[in-house]
C-alpha cells in the first residue's frame, strides 16, 4: 500500500505531497484524512494522508506511524480545503491547518494529552459484601453502571481496594473533557409574530438558501437563533452559530448552555489548547450538536448540519486578514450550506454593504425585524458638537454628557461609555522641540499606559519606560496628547469621585475568565459605568443601562480606508443599541468633531437604510465594493529600496497582463514599517478579469524562493 502525504515545510510557501509505502502492520489503520508521521530528509514530519494507492513503480520510504486513529479531515473538509486554496491562492496545507485546533495540526509543536479519568465498573454481580461500607459502595451500582473513583474513595478507600483486588470492581479509564456545560434557569420566550415569521422562513428551507436577517438592536435575534436551532435538533441535525471574536462569546455561550446544556461545544480564543482539543473531538464524535464560536468554528467537523448562523455578520473579525489563507467565514458558511443543503442565516442590525446589496438583488433572501421585542422605541440619540463644546472645559467629557451621567447614576441606573482607543494618551510629544516618541521598530507613535508608566507600541508590542526628559532636546517638557480609555477613567474619578467605574479593554481583560467576571460584576450593579473599547460596543444586553456615551466618534472615521464610514456607522449604531433595552427609556450621546458627517448623522435616526443608500452611491462613484471587486497585494521585506523596485516590477506586469483592471500603487502602507519590516501595497479593482488568477500565481511562484521579499494576496480585503 502506498499513501500520498501532504506535509508542511516551515517557512516555505509551498505544498508538498510525497508518496510513502505503508508497512504491513499499519495497513489496517490507514484511511484518507488521518495524520501520519513520516521521514523527510533528516527530519520527521507529520502530514495528512490525502491518497491511498495500491503500489508504486519506484521504491519508497515507509511511514513511521499513525498519529491518531480518528479521521481528522473528513471528505467534506478535504474538499473545502481545496476550495479555499483555489479562492485565496494559499497553500493547501495552510487551508487544512486553519481548520484545526493547534493540537491537531500536522507537525504540532506541543502535544496536548487527553485527560483520563478513572471509573469503576461492577464485574461480579453475585458478590456478597462483607462490610457495611462495601455494601454502601455496591448499592451505588443499582442505578448506575460506572462510578467515579472520587465518589467511591469518599465512602472508603480500603473497601474500594478490597473490592478491586477481589475482582468485584474493575477500573475503566474514560476520557474526561475539560469543559462542561450545565442546563440552567433558562426562560424560553414565546416568540412574537414577526420573530415567528423569520423562524418559519428559515426552517422551511432545504435548498441551502442564504438569508439576511436585518433586525434592529434588541429585536430578539438571539431568541430567533435559539428557536431555529431547537427545530434543527428535533430533526436530528446539527447547527453552527458564529459570533465575532471573544467580545460576544461568553454571553452567547452562557445563553446557549443554559438552554441546551451539554449539547453545545464552544470554540474560541479564550479556551486553552487542551480545552479546544477536547471540544473539537467532542464535535467530531457527534457528542455535541451545536457549535458556538468565533471565525474558525466555521470549520467545526459536524456531520449533517441543519443550519449555519452568523451573528453580527458585518463584523470584520470574520475575515482572516493577517495570515494565509485570507478567507471569509461567510463564504465558507455558504459553501457548507450548499454542501449540507441547509440554510445559512446572516444576522445584523447593520448588515455589511455587500450583504445588503446581495439581498437587494435577491441573491440572499431578506428577512426583517424592524422593531424592538417589547415594543420599546430605539433610544434617542443626541449628537454633541465638540467644535463648540470642548472650549468649555479641559476634560474630554463635555458638561452635557457629564450631567447625563450624573442623572443616570442618581436614578440608580447604569451607563456604558465607549472610546475606541486603549491606553492613556495616544502619543507623547515634547513641548520644547516638538519631538514625538515613536516605536524604534515601527512607523507609529508609542501609546502611554499610565498604570505602569510604560510606553507601548500597539503594533509590535515593544514597551519602554517613559523617559523623564525629551530624548531629542533633553528638556523636561514631555507631555501626552490624545486620549485613551485609561485617561477617561482618571478623568471620571476626578470629576465624579463617588461613581464606580469599570474599565474593560484588552489591557484589563487579558487574564483568562476576566472578561466574564467583569460582565457579571456590572450586571450585579457593582459598578455604575462600564467604560471600554469595542469590547463594550457589541452584543451586550443589560436591562439597567439607560445611557450610552461615545467619547469620540471620530477615531474610526479618520482611518484612511474605503470602509471607514461603514465601520463608523455600524459601530455607533451597535453601541447606541446597548441603551434602553428593557423597560427603561434609553438615551445616547455622541461626542464628535464631525457632527454633519453622514456616517454620524444617520445614527441619530437609526436610519440604516438611509445610510446604506448614501454609502452605496459613494461607493459607486469611487468604484469600490460592492460595485467592484478588490484584490490587495501586500509586498513586504527588510530592504525598503529593493522592495520598491520589485513592487514597481509587479505593477508593470499587472499593467501588461490585466487589461480590465484598475491598478493603484504601489504605495507605502499607512504604517510603513512594522517590526522592522517595510510594506508596500498595490490595489486591483475589477469587475471581470479572467487573467487575474494566473497572473497572481505566476507572481507568487516567481518570488517563492526569494527570502528578501514576501507577497501576500488578499481578495476582498476588509481593510487596507
Ligand atoms: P438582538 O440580538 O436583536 O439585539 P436580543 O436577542 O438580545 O436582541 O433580545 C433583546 C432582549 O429581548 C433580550 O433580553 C431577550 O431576552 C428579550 N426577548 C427576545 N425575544 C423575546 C420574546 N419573544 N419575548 C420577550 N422577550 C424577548
Ligand atoms: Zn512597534
Amino acid at each position: 500500500m502506498v499513501v500520498g502525504v501532504l506535509v508542511e515545510l516551515a517557512n516555505q510557501n509551498v505544498d508538498k505531497v510525497f508518496d510513502y509505502s505503508v508497512p504491513e502492520s499499519l495497513i489496517d489503520q490507514i484511511k484518507v484524512g488521518i495524520r501520519v508521521l513520516v521521514p523527510f530528509g533528516r527530519q520527521t514530519l507529520e502530514g495528512f494522508v490525502l491518497k491511498i494507492k495500491d503500489s508504486s513503480d519506484v521504491s519508497l520510504k515507509d511511514i513511521y506511524s499513525v498519529v491518531d486513529s480518528d479521521i481528522i479531515l473528513d471528505e467534506e473538509l478535504l474538499l473545502l480545503g481545496r476550495e479555499i486554496k483555489n479562492t485565496t491562492l494559499s497553500t493547501l496545507i495552510s487551508c487544512y491547518q486553519v481548520m484545526l485546533p493547534k493540537a491537531l495540526k500536522a507537525k504540532a509543536g506541543s502535544s496536548v494529552a487527553k485527560k483520563l479519568h478513572t471509573f469503576y465498573e461492577l464485574k461480579d454481580k453475585d458478590y456478597v459484601p462483607t462490610s457495611s461500607t462495601q455494601k454502601k459502595i455496591l448499592d451505588l451500582y443499582i442505578n448506575q453502571s460506572l462510578i467515579s473513583r472520587e465518589e467511591l474513595l469518599a465512602i472508603s478507600s480500603s473497601s474500594l481496594n478490597t473490592l478491586v483486588s477481589r475482582g468485584v470492581l474493575v477500573a475503566v479509564y474514560q476520557e474526561d473533557y475539560r469543559v462542561k456545560y450545565e442546563v440552567n434557569r433558562d426562560s424560553k420566550k414565546k416568540l412574537t409574530s414577526s420573530q415567528q415569521k423569520v423562524v418559519d422562513s428559515v426552517i422551511h428551507d432545504k435548498r441551502g438558501v442564504t438569508f439576511l436577517l436585518y433586525g434592529v438592536t434588541g429585536s430578539g435575534k438571539t431568541e430567533v437563533y435559539m428557536h431555529i436551532i431547537e427545530h434543527v435538533l428535533e430533526e436530528g441535525k446539527t447547527a453552527i452559530i458564529l459570533v465575532p471574536e471573544i467580545s460576544l462569546t461568553p454571553q452567547m455561550v452562557e445563553l446557549f448552555s443554559n438552554r441546551f446544556g451539554n449539547q453545545i461545544a464552544a470554540l474560541h480564543s479564550a479556551l486553552s489548547e487542551g480545552e479546544k482539543y477536547d471540544e473539537w473531538r467532542r464535535i467530531a464524535r457527534g457528542e455535541a450538536s451545536i457549535v458556538i464560536g468565533a471565525r474558525s468554528a466555521i470549520f467545526a467537523p459536524l456531520k449533517n448540519i441543519g443550519v449555519i448562523i452568523m451573528d453580527e455578520e458585518h463584523s470584520d473579525s470574520y475575515k482572516q486578514g493577517d495570515k494565509n489563507p485570507r478567507y471569509h467565514a461567510r463564504d465558507v458558511a455558504i459553501w457548507r450550506g450548499k454542501y449540507h443543503h441547509c440554510p445559512v442565516l446572516l444576522g445584523s442590525a447593520t448588515p455589511s454593504l455587500e450583504s445588503m446589496a446581495r439581498a437587494q438583488k435577491n441573491v440572499y433572501q431578506l428577512l426583517t425585524l424592524k422593531d424592538r421585542v417589547n415594543g420599546k422605541s430605539l433610544p434617542s440619540v443626541t449628537i454633541i458638537d465638540m467644535n463648540k463644546e470642548v472650549k468649555n472645559s479641559s476634560s474630554h467629557i463635555t458638561n452635557r454628557l457629564l450631567e447625563e451621567i450624573k442623572r443616570c447614576v442618581s436614578l440608580g441606573q447604569q451607563a456604558i461609555l465607549f472610546l475606541n482607543r486603549r491606553g492613556f494618551s495616544t502619543f507623547v510629544t515634547c513641548k520644547n522641540c516638538s519631538y514625538t516618541i515613536k516605536c524604534p521598530h515601527c512607523d507609529i507613535t508609542l501609546t502611554y499606559h499610565k498604570s505602569n508608566h510604560m510606553l507601548r507600541c500597539h503594533y509590535c508590542g515593544y514597551a519602554t519606560t517613559l523617559p523623564k526628559v525629551c530624548p531629542s532636546c533633553g528638556e523636561a517638557a514631555l507631555s501626552d496628547l490624545g486620549v485613551g480609555t485609561e485617561k477617561i477613567e482618571e478623568e471620571l474619578h476626578k470629576l465624579l469621585p463617588s461613581i464606580r467605574v469599570l474599565r474593560m479593554d484588552i489591557d484589563t481583560t487579558s487574564r483568562k475568565g476576566a472578561h466574564k467576571k467583569m460582565i457579571q460584576a456590572f450586571r450585579n450593579h457593582e459598578y455604575d459605568i462600564l467604560l471600554g473599547t469595542q469590547i463594550v460596543a457589541k452584543g451586550l444586553d443589560f436591562d439597567n443601562v439607560t445611557l450610552v456615551g461615545v467619547i469620540n466618534a471620530d477615531t474610526s472615521l479618520n482611518i484612511p480606508d474605503f470602509r471607514s464610514s461603514e465601520n463608523t456607522f455600524s459601530l455607533l449604531s451597535q453601541v447606541a443599541g446597548r441603551s434602553g433595552r428593557s423597560k427603561l427609556e434609553g438615551k445616547v450621546f455622541i461626542q464628535t468633531f464631525n457632527p454633519d458627517h453622514y456616517a454620524i448623522s444617520f445614527v441619530k435616526n437609526h436610519d440604516y437604510l438611509g445610510f446604506y443608500k448614501e454609502e452605496m452611491s459613494i461607493r459607486k462613484k469611487l468604484g469600490y465594493p460592492p460595485f467592484y471587486f478588490l484584490c490587495y497585494i501586500k509586498i513586504s521585506g527588510k530592504d525598503s529600496s529593493y522592495l520598491f523596485q520589485e513592487s514597481l516590477k509587479i505593477k508593470r506586469s499587472f499593467d501588461r497582463n490585466l487589461l480590465h483592471t484598475t491598478i493603484l500603487g504601489p504605495t507605502s502602507l499607512a504604517v510603513f514599517k512594522v517590526n522592522n519590516i517595510y510594506r508596500y501595497g498595490i490595489i486591483l479593482k475589477y469587475k471581470h478579469e479572467d487573467n487575474l488568477r494566473s497572473v497572481l500565481i505566476k507572481i507568487i511562484n516567481h518570488y517563492r524562493t526569494n527570502s528578501k521579499i514576501h507577497i501576500d494576496i488578499d481578495f476582498n480585503p476588509s481593510h487596507f
